[in-house]
């Protein structure tokens, strides 16, 4: 069962794609998230890398050892709900290794909920938000909240869940905005560090807490 077809309990009528981003050689972080099909569907070939062993994983790694690829082996290292799982001290380190794995002029591209946009709302969350709808008459909130409590908690750190791996999968170990991934990504050896469009990439599922950042590997060394 696709991931699509576990939030939506159908299959899309035509298969979703990403825009092509002319990477002939992808890979995939935390490939058994979502949308890990939608990236199959979209690339050439793929790599996928996820923690833990499930159905279309073809590496199982943790990232706290390097990856097992010659330097410059890929063209675009990708990622959804990937970065935010990883301990805020390791991210800098993980950076550098997406860096290593990548060509000359790779893109990096990652999406990941979006802390400056959750702070945000945690002034607007409220118990009458049903899905992401808040009731118009609420009285306690005027109709204007965006997220309930539980919903606000699980963005901000993870379902955690038990899936028998004492939940250190599914729980958020860093909280990730715009500024502070940037400034990463430059300390790795980025550059061309901006913004893309989280509806690309989440729809149809909403992406208004969502944050995309691409960036290329430069040519120096
Ligand atoms: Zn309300």
């Amino acid at each position: 069962m696709s991931f699509w077809q576990k939030l939506t309990g159908r299959e899309p009528k035509d298969p979703q794609r990403y825009p092509d981003s002319g990477a002939r050689m992808t890979l995939l972080l935390g490939g058994a998230g979502p949308n890990a099909d939608i990236v199959r569907a979209s690339r050439r070939r793929v790599v996928v890398a996820d923690l833990r062993r499930a159905p279309g994983v073809d590496l199982v790694a943790d990232l706290e050892r390097p990856l097992p690829f010659r330097d410059g082996a890929f063209d675009e290292v990708f990622s959804l709900e990937f970065i935010e799982h990883v301990p805020h001290p390791d991210l800098p380190r993980v950076l550098r290794e997406c860096r290593r794995v990548l060509a000359p002029g790779g893109r990096w591209l990652s999406g990941c909920p979006d802390i400056e946009v959750l702070a945000s709302w945690f002034a607007l969350q409220c118990d009458c938000v049903d899905g992401w709808q808040a009731d118009p008459k609420c009285r306690a909130c005027g109709g204007k909240a965006r997220i309930s409590p539980s919903r606000w908690l699980k963005s901000v750190f993870g379902n955690q869940e038990d899936y028998g791996d004492r939940r250190r999968g599914d729980t958020h170990k860093n909280a990730l905005w715009f500024g502070r991934l940037k400034q990463m990504l430059e300390e790795a050896g980025f550059g061309e560090v901006r913004r893309g469009n989280p509806e690309t990439y989440y729809a149809p599922f909403k992406a208004d807490s969502k944050l995309v950042v691409e960036a290329r590997r430069g040519a120096s060394v």
